[in-house]
């Protein structure tokens, strides 16, 4: 088993810390929230007041000032493997950036505190009922007008949708030219701006994942982010960082599938002896083992990139790609060991195994992952090959 060396002891102080307060708030409600399909508004404040939420803000905003992405990936790992569905990590790294990174000061102040303290949650809302994968295909239009943008269009499977408090909305400024999209600060007060239904998925059952609707939305300009023709840009610059972190995600799930499938074969006996002693049981764990130290090996390579400034694009996919397909490998094999048990939801890894579709899926599906993989190459039609 690899050692893995990114983390210094603050971090493991760290994950002490957050795995207490998981234990207490988080993991013995999970059932719960997944019969609701939604985490209480509550526990997103109680992140806030640990100082879990965006802790790269600064501090006239109530944020720690520490731009350390390892604390970040020490929150999905905690979280990720116990089927909280509390995805912290979305707001913290997948969308609080955008407006860190290209807000004005005026919208870090006026939205900085918020995402701070819980009180507002995030959401991002890319993907459209008629496109997902092709994001330049969007047809939620923007307008301008004097001193502020109407929106028109609709978004779905929107993460944090039903109690999302800032909406980030991509939407085409410009028709003609399909790159030129806007990105949108929506708030729920918006006229216009309505929410649509809670969707009912194959997995992550506590997570709110929504339509929602916009119909004459009046958005001022104070609320567009950057520059209203470069949204695609700023998407492409953040898309990295949130395949990355989803990536430990996905890595940290495949770990628990792993870890409860090595004690339940040890124990559960057919024809006289531990499942874990055929040669088969022997064989699938060594080969599962080998992968998962491979997936840490890279997510740690690429998190040690990213922390200096220099994760590619093609290396996001590359990591997403490998860590979502390591994580789906395993929770399959890993119910498989568990028999007709594996099948029951009260085993957990049902539910990791439920749980784990997703990660092939969204933030860009394994397709489109080795399309930038192979585009890197010059393997496309302006390439060299
Ligand atoms: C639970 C959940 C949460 C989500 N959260 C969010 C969110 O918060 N915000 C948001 O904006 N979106 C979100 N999404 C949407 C998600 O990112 C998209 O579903 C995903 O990007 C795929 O897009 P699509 O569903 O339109 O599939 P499509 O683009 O219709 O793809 C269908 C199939 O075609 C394949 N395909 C498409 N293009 C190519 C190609 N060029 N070459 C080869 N194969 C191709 C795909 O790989 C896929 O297998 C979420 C989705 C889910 C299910």
């Amino acid at each position: 088993m690899i050692r893995r060396s990114i983390y210094e002891e603050e971090h493991e102080i760290f994950r002490r810390s957050v795995s207490a307060w998981a234990e207490k708030e988080v993991f013995p409600h999970a059932e719960a929230w997944a019969d609701d399909g939604v985490i209480p508004h509550e526990v997103w404040r109680s992140a806030g007041e640990q100082g879990y939420l965006a802790m790269f803000a600064d501090e006239k905003y109530g944020g720690l000032g520490v731009d350390d992405f390892r604390y970040d990936m020490i929150l999905n790992e905690v979280l990720a493997a116990r089927e909280s569905g509390l995805f912290l990590t979305l707001h913290n790294r997948i969308v609080a950036p955008y407006i860190h990174k290209f807000g004005t000061d005026d919208q870090r102040e006026r939205y900085m505190p918020g995402i701070v303290s819980g009180d507002t949650v995030l959401a991002i809302a890319m993907t459209e009922p008629g496109t997902g994968s092709d994001l330049a295909a969007v047809s939620t239009r923007a307008v301008e007008h004097d001193d502020h943008w109407v929106l028109n269009g609709s978004k779905t499977y929107i993460s944090n949708g039903m109690l999302a408090g800032l909406v980030v909305v991509a939407a085409k400024t410009n028709p003609q030219a399909s790159h030129e999209v806007g990105l949108f600060l929506v708030e729920p007060g918006m006229e216009g701006f309505a929410r649509g239904r809670n969707l009912k998925k194959l997995g992550l059952p506590s997570q709110d994942t929504s339509e929602l609707f916009f119909d004459n939305v009046k958005v001022p300009k104070a609320n567009v982010l950057g520059d209203p023709t470069k949204g695609f840009r700023m998407m492409m610059t953040n898309l990295a960082e949130e395949r990355l972190i989803g990536a430990v995600g996905f890595m940290a799930r495949a770990e628990r599938a792993f870890e409860i499938t090595l004690e339940y074969i040890q124990e559960r006996r057919a024809f006289g002896k531990p499942v874990g002693t055929f040669q088969n049981s022997r064989f699938k764990m060594a080969s599962m083992r080998t992968e998962l130290d491979a997936g840490w090996a890279l997510t740690d390579h690429c998190a040690r990139s990213h922390m200096e400034g220099e994760l590619s694009g093609e290396m996001a996919a590359e990591v997403k790609l490998f860590t979502s397909e390591v994580e789906g490998r395993v929770v399959d094999e890993c119910l498989q060991l568990h028999g007709g048990a594996g099948y029951m939801e009260e085993y957990e890894i049902s539910r990791l195994y439920r749980d784990a579709r997703i990660s092939r899926i969204y933030a860009g599906t394994s397709e489109i992952m080795r399309e930038i993989i192979g585009r890197g190459l010059g393997l496309d039609d302006r390439g060299r090959n």
